[in-house]
């Protein structure tokens, strides 16, 4: 199962904000640290993301420069 390493973008222009999928945790950042899951939470990131899926994407912050 590949379900946390999914949630980092922060490479070159874009960057996505993700939400913590804590029902009662409002935290946002462009990941979701284990950190922040032990503190908060009190359980292990990849439990969480198994009991209450995975971080939910509130920005996506495409300058799509690419071209242009
Ligand atoms: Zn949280």
């Amino acid at each position: 199962m590949q379900t946390s390493q999914m949630t980092q973008f922060a490479s070159g222009n874009g960057i996505a904000i993700v939400k913590c999928p804590h029902p009662d945790c409002d935290h946002k950042g462009t990941f979701i640290s284990r950190v922040h899951c032990r503190i908060h939470h009190q359980i292990e990131r990849d439990e969480m993301f198994k009991k209450y899926g995975e971080p939910i994407k509130v920005k996506l912050n495409y300058a799509l420069r690419r071209g242009s």
